[in-house]
């Protein structure tokens, strides 16, 4: 899209959920959009690919609904720790399951057919030059902190039979969601605490976390299947929470802005959501009407009104669920029918 004149251009770091649903939903607006992304599509990414707690009129509002028309729908889970099921229920709202190979090429096929300048495989560097400024947005993701313990993996695998349409399973350090996307593949994809006496890559490396974590019936599942090597991905050193945006001059959306702990399956729609909040402050701040520096701290505002209980909420859980002891206190509660599933699951999205 070519420049208008009285409009201010928007540049969008990051051609993730975040940065491409604002970058679609800005051009809908005829606002100009250039987007740099570091990595080209499709690709696979560590991530669920478990879509919960965003709404239709969301989707609608930053024009990509469509594109998950045909995501499928789930509808049920099932929670197992070292012993086996701890409880197993439906949803309190369907979900949706579709593969970030397939979602965020989609989105960047919209991008690019609404006008959008996309530019592939550049990785913004933060040179002096290049500093960030009036009308940039960072949607890159989770920043990357040397001082976290954890590992993310994933991998599709074709055929591989499910209890439930998410299957979580518990282990002694993390946990592996099991889901249904596309073409009768389940994605699994795990959060683990790192190990250094972990050599193996790939596939091998996604079971032999989940063996170490004393899931062994599962790891045996997962082998016996076996994954489709190309999908195999991972990703360490990040942090839970508000990312620490204060020493950030830029406007920071998606898991930049903050992340919340992967078991809530609710990411992505924070992601959707943010660039949903940032949408009108960037228009208005692209016609004239809002200068960039009250776009942007009225974005944090409404960000963190949105966000803060999700978030407090999910990294409070996040021990129970990756520990021994939380995770016996939850089968406990469950056995004694006490467990509030509807209820948390509703207080993190
Ligand atoms: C183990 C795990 C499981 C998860 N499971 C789920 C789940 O089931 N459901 C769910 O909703 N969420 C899940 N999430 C979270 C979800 O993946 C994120 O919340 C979501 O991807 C955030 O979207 P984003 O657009 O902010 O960032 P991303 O999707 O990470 O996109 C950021 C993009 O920025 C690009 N980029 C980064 N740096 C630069 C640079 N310098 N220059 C140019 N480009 C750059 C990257 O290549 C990337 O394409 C999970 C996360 C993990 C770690």
């Amino acid at each position: 899209m070519a420049a208008i004149e009285g409009v201010n251009d928007i540049r969008i770091v990051g051609g993730g959920i975040a940065g491409l649903s604002l970058g679609v939903a800005l051009l809908n607006r005829n606002i100009p959009v250039r987007l740099q992304e570091a990595s080209s599509f499709p690709r696979h990414r560590v991530c669920g690919e478990f879509i919960s707690g965003v709404s239709g009129e969301t989707l609608q509002a930053l024009g990509v609904r469509d594109l998950l028309n045909d995501a499928e729908r789930l509808h049920s889970t099932a929670w197992y720790d070292r012993t086996g099921l701890v409880f197993s229920a439906p949803l309190p709202e369907p979900a949706l399951g579709i593969s970030r190979y397939r979602l965020d090429q989609r989105m960047a096929e919209r991008f690019a057919e609404k006008g959008g300048d996309l530019i592939e495989g550049e990785r913004f560097r933060g040179r002096k030059e290049e500093k960030p400024s009036q009308g940039f947005v960072l949607a890159t993701g989770r920043p990357v902190r040397t001082e976290s313990h954890w590992i993310g993996l994933k991998a599709h695998f074709p055929g591989l039979p499910l209890e439930a349409d998410l299957e979580m399973h518990l282990g002694e350090d993390g946990y592996l969601g099991l889901s249904r996307i596309e073409n009768g593949r389940v994605n699994a994809c795990g959060l683990f605490r790192k190990r250094g006496d972990v050599s193996a890559k790939g596939e091998e490396a996604l079971a032999t976390y989940v063996e170490a974590c004393g899931l062994d019936r599962l790891a045996g599942r997962l082998r016996e299947s076996g994954a489709d090597s190309e999908s195999c991905s991972g990703v360490s050193a990040f942090l839970f929470g508000a990312q620490d945006r204060a020493k950030e001059s830029a406007f920071c959306i998606g898991d930049r802005g903050s992340i919340i702990p992967p078991f809530t399956g609710n990411g992505m729609s924070m992601a959707f959501q943010s660039a949903e909040l940032a949408v009108p402050l960037l228009a208005a701040y692209s016609k004239g009407e809002l200068a960039w520096p009250d776009a942007l701290s009225q974005y944090r505002k409404r960000a963190t009104s949105k966000f803060r209980r999700r978030l407090a909420i999910s990294r409070w859980m996040h021990p129970i669920l990756s520990t021994p002891i939380g995770q016996a206190m939850l089968s406990n509660l469950s056995r004694k029918h006490l467990l509030p599933f509807g209820m948390i699951y509703r207080a993190t999205r």
